[in-house]
């Protein structure tokens, strides 16, 4: 069975620079695409990607990934912003990895496109007020 899903990776600074992702096309003839990659303040690489291949060659990737001390997250999960609680501060316009934000310079109030949430939680941490929730 061929299975597809999109996936967050986050890999250790010590794990940035090095070939990881491309050994999932040699040793586990899995497909993938590079939605968005980029570093985080903290110095970790955070990479958005497509996976596709046999679910048996897709689990032992998983594994491979893991065991090499890459964090995995899926994307079902939703991070939303309480729009009542957020005070447009910026706090999380910087530090959004895909810039999901976006600072009106005429008005100064920030906007949040959904659609280019990953879902990574940086936000979360870093919004005063709490205005960034997960939703499961
Ligand atoms: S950090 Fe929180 S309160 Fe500040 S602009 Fe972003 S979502 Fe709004
Ligand atoms: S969780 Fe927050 S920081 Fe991460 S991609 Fe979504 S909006 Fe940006």
């Amino acid at each position: 069975m061929t299975v597809y899903k999109r996936i967050v990776l986050r890999f250790p600074q010590r794990l940035v620079d090095r070939p990881i992702v491309s050994r999932l096309v040699r040793d586990y003839n899995l497909d993938f695409n590079i939605l968005k990659a980029s570093v985080t303040p903290e110095e970790e690489g955070l990479m958005v990607v497509e996976l596709s291949g046999e679910q048996e060659d897709y689990d032992k990737g998983i594994k491979y990934l893991t065991t090499n001390g890459v964090k995995i997250q899926s994307l079902s999960q939703d991070v939303l912003r309480n729009e009542d609680r957020c005070t447009h501060c910026g706090a999380c316009v910087t530090i959004c990895p895909t810039r999901a934000f976006e600072v009106d310079p005429a008005t100064r109030q920030v906007s949040f496109h959904d659609e280019k949430c990953v879902a990574c939680g940086l936000c979360i941490k870093a919004c005063p007020p709490r205005a960034m929730e997960v939703h499961f």
